[in-house]
């Protein structure tokens, strides 16, 4: 074996992976990724959660001692606070996602500031919590950021609003600037993110004179998002602020591509999976050129650009905990790889969404998607716990 392949970071160390996990924990991975890798079992739990969700009927019983607790931390900050201590112990931090999907009341909008207000309050008393997240989506309502990223808006109302929604964007960024905790706004479908993409620069403009302390979500199955990185920071450049960017490939392919068909538009998504990844690579390689002005945050479960950025970081000959890298996973999804980066001594941290579960169902629902449309992600989570199970209790024999 060469030097280099000894240096090499090892996803296979499953020990390290699970040592959070009971067996009883291990082995419900097993059997909930099963169930999610089949198609037919996916479509009819999103019926009946569809169909409960509009009768009102109680389902947080069934819910939330299954698919809710491996995906989730609890309803509340409180609750999440014991899995973050947890995974702290093993070098892997967490950053509270509040999962609240799909409602925009101003009761709501205003209720979703609240809770991601006591999010970067909480962040910045607990070190584990190195960052902070919010999906815009939460903060408007989907009619002004379509309308808004159109360059449409014209009723006095919707004006008013997107004014609103860029007072409510800089809320939380300067009381995360204030309390000096990098804050990160999610990337969300095409049709809402360019006008998401002009107030989180302006935030950015801002608040990221010293450091990245904004963070913008670039989704790098996006035809058009390398040559935004390269114009983002060809801006902060000119501007003279630092750049924070969050890496992922991108959660809404299916959608985008039958929109784009509907509506006669050339599809804005790649037009291969290997389009993709060679994108997402790019960027990673891009702005580990330009760390000087560049903050990454790798947010990917595939182990080619995990293993990439570790590589990266070595050629540059930097720290592994360098402030300016970090890698993440969410929570219940490729613990191989998040623990294994913790016990190498890379900065790594879990989204831990939480809230009450009748409002986190969507989200839950995407991940059971996803992870029956990635036949590759759940067979490969299936064959790890099995595996891992099977060790300990040998071991214990
Ligand atoms: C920490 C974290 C934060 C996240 N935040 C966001 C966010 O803010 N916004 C968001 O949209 N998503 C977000 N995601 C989800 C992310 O976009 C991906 O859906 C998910 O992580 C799967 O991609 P992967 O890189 O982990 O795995 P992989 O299995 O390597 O990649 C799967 C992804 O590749 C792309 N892909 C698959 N097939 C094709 C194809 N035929 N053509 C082109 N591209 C293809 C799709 O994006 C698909 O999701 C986040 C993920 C993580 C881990």
């Amino acid at each position: 074996m060469s030097p280099n392949m000894l240096d090499m970071i090892r996803f296979d160390d499953l020990e390290t992976a699970f040592r959070y996990k009971t067996d009883r924990e291990l082995k419900f991975a097993y059997w909930l990724f099963k169930i999610v890798g089949n198609p037919t079992l996916v479509k009819s739990g999103k019926f009946f959660s569809d169909l409960a969700l509009r009768l009102r009927l109680p389902i947080a019983w069934l819910v939330k001692p299954t698919i809710y607790r491996h995906f989730c931390g609890g309803e509340t900050i409180t609750e999440c606070m014991e899995v973050a201590r947890a995974m702290e112990e093993y070098k892997v931090h967490c950053i509270l996602d509040y999962s609240v999907e799909g409602k925009d009341t101003p009761e709501d909008i205003q209720a979703a500031l609240d809770e991601t207000l006591r999010t970067i309050h909480n962040a910045a008393q607990n070190p584990s919590i190195p960052f902070t997240v919010f999906k815009p989506t939460a903060f408007t309502t989907e009619h002004v950021l379509e309308e808004g990223s159109l360059g449409q808006l014209s009723n006095p109302e919707d004006i008013k609003e997107s004014e609103r929604f860029r007072q409510r964007v800089e809320t939380l960024c300067q009381t995360a600037f204030k309390l000096g905790v990098p804050i990160m706004v999610d990337a969300e479908d095409v049709k809402f993110q360019k006008m998401i993409d002009q107030v989180v620069t302006e935030m950015m403009e801002k608040f990221n004179k010293e450091r990245a302390i904004v963070f913008n979500t670039l989704q790098m199955y996006r035809r058009d998002r390398l040559d935004f990185l390269k114009e983002s920071y060809e801006k902060a450049l000119a501007g003279n602020y630092f750049l924070g960017v969050k890496f992922v490939r991108g959660a809404y392919m299916e959608s985008e591509r039958e929109r784009a068909a509907r509506m006669g538009y050339p599809d804005p998504i790649n037009p291969d999976k290997p389009t993709t990844d060679q994108m997402f690579n790019d960027g990673l390689r891009f702005s580990m050129e330009h760390l000087d002005r560049i903050s990454v945050f790798c947010g990917t479960h595939n182990e080619e650009s995990n293993r990439l950025l570790t590589e990266l970081i070595d050629s540059k000959g930097i720290e592994k905990n360098d402030p300016r890298v970090w890698f993440s996973q969410l929570f219940g999804m490729s613990d191989h790889i998040s623990f294994n980066l913790g016990a190498a001594g890379y900065q790594v941290a879990k989204y831990l969404p939480y809230g009450p579960v009748r409002n986190v169902l969507p989200y839950l629902i995407r991940r059971a998607e996803e992870n029956t449309s990635m036949a590759g992600q759940s067979s490969r989570e299936i064959e790890m716990a099995q595996k891992e199970y099977r060790r300990s209790k040998e071991r214990k024999e």
